[in-house]
This record gives C-alpha cells, structure tokens and sequence, in this order.
C-alpha cells in the first residue's frame, strides 16, 4: 500500500490520515485477525513525520509456561520522510520515491519485528517445572528438590580439598 505525500510535501502544518488493516496470517500464525493500523504523516514546520499504531489481537502462547492466552499487541512506528537521505546511519529516514513509499510494507515489517519480543502470559510467569513439566503457576509440583549430579561431585571435591 503506497502513501502519497506529495500534497503535503511543501505544505507546512498539513496532515495525512491514514487507517488500513493489514492480513499477516500468512507470516505469523498467531496473527488469525487481522492487524489495525491507523496513524499519520504530518509536515511539521518543512520536516515530514510518520507516526502510526499497529494493532491486532493475537492468540499468544506463552514463552515461559507454554499456555495459549489472548493478547492485543500494539506497536507504534515513529519515522521521517524525506526526498533524499543525507545521513545513512538513521534508519528511522524513509525515503520517498516521487513523493511516495510503501506504508504497507512499513507497518507490516514493524509489527512483525515486534512480535519477535518475549511474549509472558504475566510478568511474574512461573513457567513449567523442567523435570515433571507441571505449570508451576497452578502451585508447586511434587518433584523432590534432587541436586544436580553435577554439583554433587563439585561439592564432594571441595569437601575433600577442606579437609586436607
Ligand atoms: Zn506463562
Ligand atoms: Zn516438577
């Protein structure tokens, strides 16, 4: 989806609205519905800004626990739009070609990036036990706290090292 900006390109003080949804069902499969984006580029005294939000409900799994619970994830994109890019460093620069660029790509690749971040059911997620995999949020498994064989032998030599 292009956006056009050429109306607003030495207009300072104007705006361009802009509300699409985007399909990434097929990039991501907790992306069932599809994503709301809504935002807009502005000439802010000469310089073009871009803002929008991007927002779907998801149907998350948890990193920690491995439990399926609904999520609305939002992500906000902040950029400039420019004519020509004299700093090569800034990645926030987009470039326009004949005052337009590619806000579909744009929010699409920003959400997706977003989603790549930890996703916890809550902060203070248990997670599963890793010998009996029980959900440890549900309360404590019945695992009897063994040492590591490892420690064990560690233990032993430092033992043996104090008491010669
Ligand atoms: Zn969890
Ligand atoms: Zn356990």
């Amino acid at each position: 989806m292009l956006l056009d900006v050429k109306k607003i390109l030495h207009v300072p003080g104007e705006s361009i609205p802009f509300r699409f949804s985007l399909d990434l069902s097929q990039e991501d499969q907790r992306c069932r519905q599809p994503v709301q984006v809504a935002g807009e580029a502005r000439n802010i005294a000469g310089m073009l800004t871009l803002d929008f939000e991007a927002s779907a409900p998801l149907d998350a799994v948890c990193d920690r626990c491995m439990k399926a619970f609904p999520l609305t994830k939002t992500a906000a994109g902040h950029f400039l739009l420019a004519e020509e890019i004299c700093d090569e460093e800034n990645d926030e620069i987009i470039l326009l070609e004949n005052g337009a660029f590619d806000l579909g790509e744009l929010a699409r690749t920003v959400f997706l990036l977003a989603l790549d971040t930890k996703t916890l059911c809550s902060e203070d997620c248990k997670g599963l036990c890793p010998r009996c995999g029980k959900d440890l949020n549900e309360g404590p498994c019945t695992c009897r706290e063994e040492p590591d064989p490892r420690w064990a032998v560690l233990a032993q030599l430092l033992e043996e090292e104090s008491g010669s």
